[in-house]
């Protein structure tokens, strides 16, 4: 059967996508461009939203550069353990590195939320555990998904109760 015109399968889901180490392959938001582009390609991918991107300052160590972020919303008919693995794919294909613990990185991209499903497993963690607590996740998120409601509070009273702290518009299309 045609999976892209039996809705039932399509689980609506959110990715954070972060960098801030250049390479060979681009900028950080160039890593974060050509994984846009290979999710919007998938064929088990749908319906593909981008929020702007962001600067953001490093959660760990400061002596790195700012973070470039972004949230996409996106229908899929992957697992979350499938997705999970397309996106150590997509990090994989930036040539991910990563210097240090909280450091910089090529790439990383995170599931924040797939549908209303709650998993808790050692390389598993949906909702993402860091969600609530972090404005290069929630201001691009609100962007995408303003209606979402998450454990029974709705994304505009997560985003609104931060500040912009650390967080710096770079782009909007
Ligand atoms: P990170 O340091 O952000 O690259 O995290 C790496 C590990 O986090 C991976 O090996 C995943 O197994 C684990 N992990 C747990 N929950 C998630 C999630 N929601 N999205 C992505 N990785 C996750």
């Amino acid at each position: 059967m045609d999976n892209s015109t039996d809705n039932s399968n399509w689980v609506t889901c959110y990715v954070g996508l972060g960098s801030n180490l250049a390479n060979e392959l681009g900028s950080p938001a160039d890593h974060l461009q050509q994984a846009l582009a290979v999710m919007r390609a998938h064929e088990q991918v749908r319906e593909v939203s981008v929020s702007s991107f962001y600067a953001s300052a490093p959660m760990g160590p400061q002596d790195q550069p700012d973070f470039v972020n972004a949230v996409a919303g996106f229908e899929t008919t992957l697992t979350p353990y499938e997705l999970l693995a397309f996106c150590q794919q997509l990090e994989s294909m930036a040539k991910r590195a990563r210097l240090r613990r909280w450091g910089e990185r090529s790439l990383d991209v995170d599931i924040l939320l797939y549908g209303e499903t709650q998993i808790i497993d050692p390389t598993l963690t949906i909702p993402h555990a860091g969600l609530s607590e972090r404005n290069f996740v929630l201001i691009p998120l609100r962007e995408v998904a303003s209606n979402l409601t998450i454990a029974g509070k709705s994304i505009s009273d997560y985003a609104q109760s931060r500040d912009w702290t650390g967080l710096t518009l770079l782009s909007s299309d």
